[in-house]
């Protein structure tokens, strides 16, 4: 098996030259999306379990290409960091976010908090945390208002950095949530890092439950774990009732998914949590 593996690499299909040619004219085009003026950003609120009250929104970034439509951050996300592009792109989503939170406070929305998603290349760099101080100086957005995402698997790949990256924005106020917790096949050392606060469970194990008895086990020990440390739980990706009626039983805090709202534009937050008039 191992050797017929070794000869398929060798096999150059059409449909490869394809992916190869469009991943090289995305990253041309990625280059002056910033300046086009061709992101924008959707955010996603988040839930308290026993109340259904959105506590939270996420913001995910989108890139409306002029000729192609919607291209996933999937998609571009690795190319951006692959072309050291995503410094740039996590700074403006910084700035952008904070905006925006500003904005719902000035509307009288109830005070949320705002989630945002850094690569690892962003957050080890020197000048992230005087970055998040200017996003967070220029709105006037207080720091404990904001929460850093970062993935599980970034933290494994960032090494040493990582501990300081995390103590100066701890200090800043700032807190981080471990994304996609459970998948990252790490160490669990990080998880006593002062700055981590937030533990996001990942869909991969929420999609099963609760037939799944593996996902279930699982999920219930990350639970387990988290409240033993004094962390607050987030589970993403919830699309059905039964899903979140076994995590509010688990004791999950937070809840994300289809099931209470697909990622919207600001305006859509403003109108579900505006306050009403004569209120
Ligand atoms: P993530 O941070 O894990 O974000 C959650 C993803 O799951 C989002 O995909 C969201 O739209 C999707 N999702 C939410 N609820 C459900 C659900 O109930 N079912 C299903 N099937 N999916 C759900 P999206 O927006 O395509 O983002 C993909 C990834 O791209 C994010 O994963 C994050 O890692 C990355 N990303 C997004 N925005 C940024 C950004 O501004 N900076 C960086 N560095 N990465 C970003
Ligand atoms: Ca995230
Ligand atoms: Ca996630
Ligand atoms: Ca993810």
């Amino acid at each position: 098996a191992k050797m017929e593996e070794r000869n398929a690499l060798r096999f150059y299909t059409p449909k490869m030259h394809a992916d190869a040619r469009r991943r090289l004219k995305l990253a041309a085009e990625l280059r002056q999306a910033l300046q086009r003026n061709e992101f924008h950003l959707v955010y996603q609120p988040s839930v308290e379990m026993k109340t259904g009250r959105v506590v939270a929104v996420e913001a995910l970034l989108r890139w409306q290409h002029p000729e192609r439509g919607m291209v996933p951050p999937d998609e571009f996300i690795p190319i951006a960091e692959s072309l050291g592009l995503i410094r740039q792109i996590d700074q403006w989503v910084l700035q952008r976010a904070c905006e925006q939170l500003r904005l719902w406070d000035d509307a009288r929305l109830p005070p949320l908090r705002m989630a945002v998603n850094v690569s690892a290349s962003s957050f080890s760099h020197p000048d992230f945390l005087s970055g998040v101080g200017q996003a967070l100086l220029a709105s006037g957005v207080p720091p404990k208002r904001l929460l850093v995402e970062l993935t599980e698997s970034a933290i494994l790949r960032m090494g040493e950095d990582t501990e300081k990256a995390m103590i100066a924005l701890h200090n800043l106020g700032v807190a981080v949530a471990i994304d996609d917790f459970g998948t990252g096949y790490s160490s669990l050392a990080y998880l006593k890092l002062p700055a981590v606060a937030f533990l996001k469970i990942d869909r991969s194990f929420v999609t099963g439950l609760p037939a799944s008895s593996n996902d279930v086990a699982i999920t219930e020990a990350m639970i387990a774990i988290a409240r033993s440390l004094g962390l607050h739980t987030v589970a993403e990706g919830i699309e059905t009732e039964s899903q979140h009626d076994f995590l509010l039983r688990a004791g999950c805090q937070e809840g994300q998914g289809y099931l209470y709202s697909r990622p919207v534009a600001p305006e859509d937050i403003a109108r579900m949590l505006a306050p009403k008039p004569g209120a």
